[in-house]
């Protein structure tokens, strides 16, 4: 069996799916399920197809080409590059935009294509990463409809991923009087408001979801069980279908202190350390080039990460309730960071639970 390794149990994923589907339905919310922190693997896509996800998506075109055998529509989350937009109208189904320039030459290669590409517009409402202005909104829907390669199908937002901003229930009644106005001023239908990540589940567990929002972009919760606005488990869904193991290849009792003059660390900082006299450590054999440092903890509460290089991940197991040797497995949390380096990583073993 490899190391470090990676579990990944379909029925946990497929149990959270349902639930989330479950819910989301009921207030009349689609769920475009978000791939990108399992690099767009299939197998798990397949599993929340089964469970009656309808589109899926991904900021990324590489993983959105490893879906191409899955029957339902897919979506990139980034605003596309320049340079991927043969691949964009050849894959992807609907993408967001808020730029016209990038949608004037979608249109151009989707005409030679014989298609319409389908368009969401993305506004930025204050988290201050992608999407237009609210002023700039009709400009661009005007030219966008000038345009026979694209058809605009709705609007969206997104939240919580540079400016940390939490969408409030005022926040998302200002996008659907966006879509509205969007509508009565060109004559329009659109299909979709997208109404943020999974940072705006908390509306919809607080009964405070626009009327109009139809579509949320889940991906954390799908397959950690958690958002990020309250920080906490969700009721009812797994937080473990995916955990992380690695195999000990040193014990020792060293100080805590290293010994000798002393410069930057692997990584160009200046290490700080506290003396807490001599310290069994276990060298776990992963490290940076597999992980996000910060965001694994071992599951043994009474261990404590000290550090990691590219391939050596160092834990005081001094107070570990259970004594250690080599060869033993230790089990990590992860945070999302921490999964989708994981996940990335070609060095981490990828096993399925079916
Ligand atoms: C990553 C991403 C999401 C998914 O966010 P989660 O918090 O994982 O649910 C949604 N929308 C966009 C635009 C994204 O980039």
């Amino acid at each position: 069996m490899g190391y470090p390794r990676l579990e990944i149990d379909l029925k946990k994923i497929r149990h959270n799916a349902r639930e989330l589907f479950t819910q989301c339905s009921k207030a009349g919310i689609h769920i475009a399920a978000v791939t990108k922190v399992f690099c767009g693997e299939a197998k798990i896509a397949q599993v929340l197809v089964e469970e009656g996800i309808t589109m899926l998506a991904d900021s990324r075109m590489q993983n959105i080409k490893k879906l191409s055998n899955l029957s339902v529509p897919k979506m990139l989350l980034r605003i596309p590059m320049l340079s991927e937009l043969e691949d964009l109208v050849e894959y992807v189904d609907v993408s967001f935009q808020s730029e016209i320039d990038t949608i004037r030459k979608v249109s151009e290669i989707a005409q030679k294509q014989n298609k319409i590409h389908d368009i969401m517009l993305m506004v930025d409402l204050g988290d201050l990463r992608e999407g237009c202005w609210e002023d700039e909104v009709q400009t661009i829907v005007e030219a966008a409809m000038a345009l026979k390669g694209v058809r605009l199908i709705g609007i969206g937002a997104n939240f919580g991923c540079y400016g940390g901003v939490i969408p409030e229930r005022h926040t998302l009644e200002k996008l659907v009087g966006i879509k509205e106005e969007i509508e009565n001023r060109w004559g329009l239908e659109l299909e979709f408001i997208s109404g943020g990540n999974s940072n705006s589940l908390h509306l919809l567990w607080e009964n405070q979801i626009p009327k109009g929002i139809n579509q949320l972009r889940l991906g954390e919760p799908i397959v950690l069980g958690k958002e990020d606005v309250y920080n906490v488990p969700i009721d009812g869904l797994y937080q473990d279908a995916f955990r992380l193991f690695g195999q000990v290849v040193e014990i020792k009792e060293k100080p805590s202190v290293p010994i000798g003059k002393r410069g930057i660390d692997a990584f160009g900082n200046v290490p700080v350390f506290t003396d807490r006299g001599l310290r069994k450590r276990a060298i776990v054999a992963m490290g940076r080039q597999d992980i996000l440092l910060d965001g694994i903890q071992p599951i043994e509460k009474e261990m404590i990460i000290l550090g990691a290089s590219s391939d050596h991940l160092l834990v005081d197991i001094a107070d570990a309730k259970i004594t250690k040797k080599i060869g033993d497995i230790l089990e990590f949390t992860m945070s999302y960071g921490a999964l989708l380096a994981a996940m990335t990583s070609a060095y981490v073993h990828k096993v399925f639970i079916e």
